[in-house]
């Protein structure tokens, strides 16, 4: 047993090694932010804007070529202002912001930062712009610090606190053994959904910027942590451009305008209000999820 399990255990150690080198090296190549296939134009200019408007106009996409996935999307976010999205699992609501961030290029159609058509930008001054706080944040074989630094390398020790205490993750760092040296990722301290969400959000709050991407996590939070990173959203995301992703129906009550996707296409939108005025998909969903609600207690 010891001859067979002590190369396993070596090759264990050598697979984690390796993991951790890569992981090293795409940090390096800036890879975890950027695909290489997308690149700079030759007469891409820098975006300057520090609140700009987003705008979608007949927006088509697909992955694979054979399978379209958004049709004729279009929609305007307002500077300062906040839409979210919400439909089915599989509707499109994340290739919104996928292709907002420019992860891939659309298809038909053009997405444009005040103005600008966004393949008219430089990446670096795009993805500077835009922080995105996503369903499954990805910490680093690192301590904590280090992953809250990565929204802007740069900052001090006090800009990083600050951004801590933003995000409600402070006071539960300062209580670890190690504090904010706690290494975490895969060969330390798991972090809760939640937990991970508030990393992510403070990293967002550090990058200061002019657009934000909210994408809600699917999995279930408690209520209390839901609420809490509800709050803290309402937060960074004041006089922030902002895109909401929505799993749920209680984080959007106070967009300015709420989206409601189905099979690629925007079927409703409008406030709230407006939404359950007009008794369609929007109204049905909240009526359901109201029940499921009650039934949870
Ligand atoms: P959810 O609420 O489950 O997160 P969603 O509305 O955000 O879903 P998307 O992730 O935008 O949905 O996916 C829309 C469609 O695109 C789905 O049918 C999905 O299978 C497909 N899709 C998503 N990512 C890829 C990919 N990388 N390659 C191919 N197809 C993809």
């Amino acid at each position: 047993l010891l001859q067979l399990s002590a190369p396993l255990f070596l090759l264990g150690m050598m697979y984690r090694e390796v993991k951790q080198a890569l992981t090293n090296m795409e940090r390096l190549f800036g890879l975890l932010d950027e695909r290489q296939d997308v690149q700079d134009s030759p007469d891409a200019g820098p975006l300057v804007a520090t609140r700009p408007s987003v705008r979608f106009e007949a927006v088509r996409f697909g992955y694979d070529p054979r399978r379209q996935i958004l049709h004729d999307v279009d929609f305007e976010i307002p500077a300062g202002g906040t839409v979210a999205v919400v439909g089915h699992s599989g509707s499109g609501k994340s290739t919104l912001a996928r292709l907002l961030y420019r992860f891939y290029d659309v298809d038909g159609g053009a997405i444009l930062i005040d103005g600008r058509d966004i393949r008219r930008l430089t990446q670096a001054s795009l993805r500077g712009t835009i922080a995105i706080v996503p369903q499954d944040t990805v910490l680093f074989n690192d301590s904590i610090f280090y992953n809250i630094r990565y929204g802007r390398p740069e900052a001090s020790r006090e800009e990083v606190e600050a951004a801590a205490r933003a995000a409600h993750i402070h006071a539960f760092i300062r209580s670890l053994p190690d504090g904010y040296d706690t290494q975490v990722g895969e060969r330390g301290l798991k972090l809760s959904g939640g937990e991970k969400q508030r990393v992510a959000i403070a990293r967002a709050i550090l990058k200061n910027p002019g657009i934000l991407i909210f994408d809600e996590a699917t999995s279930a939070l408690d209520s209390q942590s839901e609420r809490a990173i509800q709050a803290e959203l309402e937060h960074i995301q004041r006089g922030r451009t902002t895109l909401v992703i929505a799993h749920r129906l209680s984080t959007v009550m106070n967009a300015d305008q709420i989206l409601v996707m189905d099979g690629g296409r925007i079927v409703e939108r409008g406030s709230h209000d407006d939404l359950l005025a007009r008794d369609g998909h929007y109204a049905r969903m909240w009526q359901l999820q109201q029940r499921e609600a009650e039934r949870a207690g």
